[in-house]
């Protein structure tokens, strides 16, 4: 019992209350359905009499009285259809809506570690097909019970009144057909797996590919990565003919085949009894019609039955990605003072191995910090254990005081701005974009921000200004005009808190100037950590850190960091030298 209740709670994506509110309305509403059947059968009755017993006249009144009630359930059907039909996918619409808006809150809570695990097209498959096929269990399945459970419930009570041996000839051949849908379902159960894996893996495959196209391209690889591709649609294509020929089809047939043997005894048994006189005419024209109304949704029910294992799979993964534990939130609601951060002895590895080491840092409230040393020493996993992208394994890390994760996310990244290297802008117009850092903000506010962020030339010269869209990913914007974007977006969220990842690959120096003095506005009066990859720019920072393997090597201010002779003071004249570098 337990265990149905949970799984209806899953298929209903935890909306029960309603969902069972709304069955109602669809167990009315095939009642009301099914009185169209129930008339027809009674016209017959009505008119069988007379044509059996010659000279009577036709009872017209009653035929006037059923064309009312017919009229009185076109009437009723149109108020109840409108209530349980429409109700019920616009309920239900509005509760996978409402799922689907609670599941990328709850994925915007998770840790980043989450996401690096599992792969875009896995996710991408739970937030679309997933849903799309528990909406369709949950819009077609279930009302299509209601009405199996209205039809078998008032045929029996109708027919069994009519002629028990009847009743058994027409109900008879239905626990027959029943194993093969169970038959079926445990197909599907294998079937359905494999197709949904490969499902999975072309949506990543095609996700990789276009993703990748310009490395592709660029390589001339482009044949070569598109047969993984095509083996991978291959194999879909394989799984998706395979569930049909081997698990839906056979089943539908063979259900097909056992009800037709169904109306076959119904007529054979029918015939027998009437010959007999033991069953007057109008019974067994009233057992023929009605079998059918009987055999057609019980033939539905078998192709759902089949589909179950496919979507409680689908439920269960909505379910599994909810059950993920979030990034806790200890004492939340204390308030930082200030905006100075400090690690103390902070360790953290991705998985089992360890790439910071017995951190001990501070950066001071509205100073700026550099993060220097080789690729791969840990600078950018500082800044994510920041703004919790992870948490560390041990020791603490505190924003005014306060330990990161006794902060509601809302506090901690509302105080942060993250300036990164690959800029993402979603396909939408420039100025929304810019307006992610801030939605209240007004268009004048927008325009300021970018005018600081060196944005609005390039702005006001593109063909609709600020209404310009702009691609999935920003495609349709320079790298340097992307990166500048994000600053507008910066300046305009005015966090006190500056995360920034200095561009690594050269921009043109026009850009880098103006990126520059982007920058330099973004970080007035901030507490601000820069990833340096050129020292150049970092040289002025009131503290540079300079990292090596996951632990600190050398702390303090260029000219003491030049002094001392060691790492910095090394990469520093390489750098003075490369900028010399050409190619001869
Ligand atoms: P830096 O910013 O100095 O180049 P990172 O902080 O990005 O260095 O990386 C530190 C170490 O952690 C590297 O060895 C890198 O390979 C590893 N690393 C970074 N990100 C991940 C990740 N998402 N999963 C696993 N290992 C990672």
């Amino acid at each position: 019992m337990k265990n149905l209740r949970e799984w209806f709670s899953t298929m209903t994506l935890g909306q029960t209350k309603l969902y069972i509110k709304l069955w109602l309305w669809c167990l009315f509403d095939s009642f009301v359905v099914s009185i169209p059947y129930a008339v027809l059968v009674m016209a017959v009755y009505v008119l069988l009499i007379p044509i059996a017993s010659p000279g009577m006249a036709l009872p017209t009144d009653r035929i006037w009285i059923l064309m009312g009630i017919l009229i009185a359930q076109f009437i009723a059907y149109l108020f109840v259809r409108k209530k349980s039909y429409l109700d019920f996918c616009i309920g239900f619409a509005g509760a996978t809506k409402v799922s689907r808006i609670q599941m990328g809150e709850h994925l915007r809570k998770l840790s980043m570690g989450f996401f690096s695990n599992r792969d875009a097209g896995d996710l991408s498959t739970v937030l679309l097909r997933d849903y799309t096929e528990i909406e369709t269990f949950a819009q077609q399945m279930l009302p299509q019970v209601a009405t199996i459970l209205v039809r078998f419930s008032i045929a029996v009570i109708v027919l069994s009144a009519f002629d028990v041996r009847m009743m058994a000839a027409v109900f008879i051949v239905i626990p027959l057909a029943f194993p093969f849908a169970f038959i079926s379902m445990k197909k599907m159960e294998k079937e359905g797996a494999l197709l949904q894996s490969s499902q999975q893996h072309t949506a990543s495959g095609i996700l990789e590919y276009v993703g990748g196209i310009r490395t592709l391209k660029a390589f001339n690889m482009a044949g070569e990565h598109f047969e993984t591709l095509k083996n991978t649609l291959d194999t879909q294509r394989k799984a998706a003919i395979s569930i049909e020929t081997r698990a839906a089809a056979p089943v539908s047939m063979i259900g097909r085949f056992i009800l037709n043997c169904g109306i076959g005894l119904v007529m054979l048994v029918g015939s027998g009894l009437m010959v007999t006189g033991k069953l007057q005419v109008f019974y067994y024209i009233a057992f023929l019609l009605l079998t059918l109304t009987i055999y057609d949704p019980v033939l539905l029910l078998f192709t759902f039955i089949a589909d179950l294992t496919r979507t409680t799979r689908s439920g269960k993964r909505i379910r599994a990605l909810f059950e993920e534990k979030p990034l806790p939130e200890n004492n939340v609601g204390r308030k930082p003072s200030g905006t100075a951060i400090e690690f103390k002895d902070v360790s953290f590895g991705y998985g089992n191995k360890e790439v910071l080491h017995h951190i001990d840092l501070s950066f001071t409230e509205k100073s700026v910090t550099a993060l220097v040393g080789p690729s791969g020493s840990g600078k950018s996993t500082i800044t994510r254990l920041i703004a919790r992208f992870w948490d560390s394994d041990s020791g603490e890390i505190c924003m005014g005081g306060v330990p990161v994760w006794d902060l509601t996310t809302e506090e901690l990244l509302g105080n942060i701005s993250m300036v990164f290297q690959d800029v993402y802008l979603f396909k939408d117009t420039i100025e929304a974009n810019i307006r992610m850092g801030r939605s209240d903000a007004t268009h004048e506010e927008v325009v300021e921000a970018a005018k600081k962020a060196a944005c609005h030339d390039f702005i006001m010269a593109l063909p609709d200004g600020y209404d310009t869209m702009v691609g999935e990913g920003g495609s349709t914007l320079s790298g340097g005009e992307k990166q500048r974007i994000s600053i507008a977006r910066a300046l305009l969220k005015d966090a006190p808190v500056i995360l920034l990842d200095e561009a690594t690959s050269s921009l043109d120096p026009e850009n880098e100037v103006l990126i520059q003095q982007a920058i330099s506005e973004l970080v007035r009066d901030k507490t601000v950590i820069v990833i340096a990859h050129r020292l150049r720019s970092v040289s002025n920072a009131d503290q540079i850190v300079v990292l090596k393997d996951g632990s600190i090597a050398e702390k303090g201010d260029h000219e003491s960091l030049l002094k001392m002779g060691g790492i910095y003071a090394g990469l520093w004249n390489e750098q003075s030298h490369a900028g010399s570098w050409q190619i001869k």
